[in-house]
């Protein structure tokens, strides 16, 4: 299956900052591919990608543009016809990956980059990194839909991409945004009503885009050879002092994918984030958030929330529910290795590397946020209160925090701004709350911690929503605002206070965009 063939159409390849980047094509040259480029949605047995042609927009924009990953690859602004898709440049060789993946719990087979093109892999001082359009067009993954992405999501996957990064969460990157110039037809909420929205693209970086169904494709089908090639090209490319050769190696590499995602997902716990899809084809192999969807942040702390109205029924991929999940979709990859271990019991130790690694992040991430030097078992106690009593009554996890991190006494009043309805804050329980916390900590919590762990600024829904009302209208001056703001969104940033430092104002409490989102984008 392997093949050289070029993808039927001949492209311009203007010299630009673009051309002059370090271009390879490992994944290309190293895991098997489909015999035919482009084409219809189709089955493609046995492949890792399929060549494809990105849609030529015909209005191509750059609109936003993230210098702090473009510097790390060394480019400047610009080449809006490659960005937006339809242009390539010398060295690109654009492809969709295969892969597959359980949906809400269900094995639903072959999915893909359905609306995802990458343009190629980087060389840089720091490693690989893969460019990748999202919204690009049709490729053999679409299945029954278009391939392409309107400007409402692709604005929550730029900004929610970068807010992470500067959040400290692992996560891909948005390098730019850009319009197409075309009209799409989306129903947003699924309910009969579709509307022209405009087309846009962004262009997302990453060490690559594999996820744990580009594994789970492979066994799925018996097809052994394939999830050996591609186990053997991921190791060796992205874990370079991993190996693959034998049980112990398998082991330890995929031990080190168990803690990192871990790691992540105590970060999501840390800032409020709900991911909202978190289906084993939207897992990162590389324990980076990935695939910005229906994704949302927790105003008033609520663990049973879920920003995805397409899973309102069983909230399976709600806030408290996310480090269960991720242990489960764990278990999926694990599966998919089993063709390839000698004793695939072993396994095992994989999750219970999870379960440790993930309560370590996630006492750790109190003891952050609290203020503790160190994480004590009594603290458990002090912790299960807290989550109590925050679901008492609406409350603020944002604001809480942060508030808590420059207290001066253990009085509740200091923190009444973090509560929907001062009339209904249950005054005592909190003062004798903050009472504990304040004698566990010496009446010195460490504030110095407790600003690193407890962000300021975070992209709540609602801000998302004002800066995609604005770019709808063509002003995108709202959302370069918030790219500048989250840059920093551990400083204190005191004239962007009153306008973002905010609980969710009550016209974003029951809108479209803010309280419910779809897949629809
Ligand atoms: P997601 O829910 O975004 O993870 O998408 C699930 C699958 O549907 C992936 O294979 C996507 O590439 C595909 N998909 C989502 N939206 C589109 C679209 N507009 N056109 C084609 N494929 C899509
Ligand atoms: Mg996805």
């Amino acid at each position: 299956m392997h093949t050289q063939v070029d993808s039927a159409r001949e492209y311009p390849s203007p010299m630009g900052p673009l051309a002059s980047l370090k271009w390879s094509q490992r994944f290309l040259e190293q895991t098997p591919g489909d015999e035919v480029s482009d084409g219809p949605s189709r089955q493609v047995p046995g492949a890792c990608w399929s060549k494809v042609t990105p849609f030529a927009a015909p209005n191509p924009t750059i609109h936003l543009w993230s210098e702090n990953i473009a510097e790390t690859l060394g480019l400047s602004r610009g080449e809006d016809e490659v960005l937006a898709g339809g242009s390539v440049v010398e060295g690109m060789q654009p492809y969709a990956q295969r892969y597959g993946g359980h949906q809400f719990g269900n094995w639903a087979g072959q999915l893909g980059d359905g609306r995802a093109i990458t343009l190629g892999e980087v060389l840089t001082p720091t490693g690989v990194l893969e460019l990748q359009l999202k919204g690009a067009g049709h490729t053999p993954y679409s299945r029954f839909a278009d391939g392409k992405a309107v400007l409402r999501s692709s604005i929550r996957e730029f900004l929610c991409s970068e807010a992470m990064h500067h959040l400290g969460v692992p996560t891909t990157r948005a390098l730019s945004l850009a319009t197409t110039g075309e009209s799409i037809v989306r129903d947003v909420m699924y309910n009969g009503n579709p509307s022209e929205e405009p087309g846009a693209v962004v262009c997302r970086v990453a060490p690559s885009f594999l996820r744990f169904g580009s594994f789970q494709i492979h066994s799925s089908t018996g097809d052994k050879e394939t999830l050996k090639t591609l186990v053997e090209h991921t190791v060796t490319t992205h874990f370079p002092s991993h190996s693959c050769a034998d049980d112990d190696g398998l082991i330890a590499w995929l031990s080190h994918i168990a803690e990192e995602t871990a790691l992540m997902v105590s970060h999501w716990m840390r800032v409020g984030f709900v991911h909202g899809v978190m289906n084993t084809d939207n897992m990162s192999i590389h324990s980076l958030t990935i695939d910005y969807g229906p994704y949302g942040w927790l105003e008033d702390y609520n663990p049973g929330w879920t920003p995805n109205t397409t899973d309102s029924s069983t909230r399976r991929y709600r806030y408290g529910q996310q480090p269960q999940i991720a242990a489960w979709n764990l278990a999926r990859l694990l599966e998919a290795m089993v063709p390839l271990m000698e004793t695939p019991e072993r396994l095992h130790d994989v999750l219970t590397a999870y379960t440790d690694s993930f309560d370590h992040h996630h006492n750790k991430m109190w003891a952050d946020k609290l203020g503790l030097d160190t994480f004590l078992e009594t603290d458990e106690e002090l912790i299960r209160n807290l989550n109590s009593l925050l679901q008492e009554v609406e409350t603020d996890m944002t604001i809480f925090f942060r508030l808590l991190s420059s207290i001066e006494s253990p009085d509740i009043s200091a923190l009444q701004s973090a509560f929907y309805d001062e009339s209904t804050i249950p005054i005592q329980a909190w003062n004798d709350w903050l009472e504990a916390w304040w004698n566990r900590v010496d009446g010195q919590p460490n504030r110095e911690r407790m600003l690193q762990a407890n962000p300021k600024y975070v992209l709540r829904n609602w801000m998302a929503q004002l800066a995609i009302d604005a770019a709808e209208k063509g002003d995108y001056s709202v959302c370069e605002s918030l790219l500048k703001l989250l840059e920093n969104p551990y400083d204190e940033q005191p004239g962007h206070e009153l306008e973002w430092f905010q609980k969710r104002p009550e016209w974003a409490r029951h809108r479209i965009g803010c309280s419910m989102l779809s897949c629809s984008s």
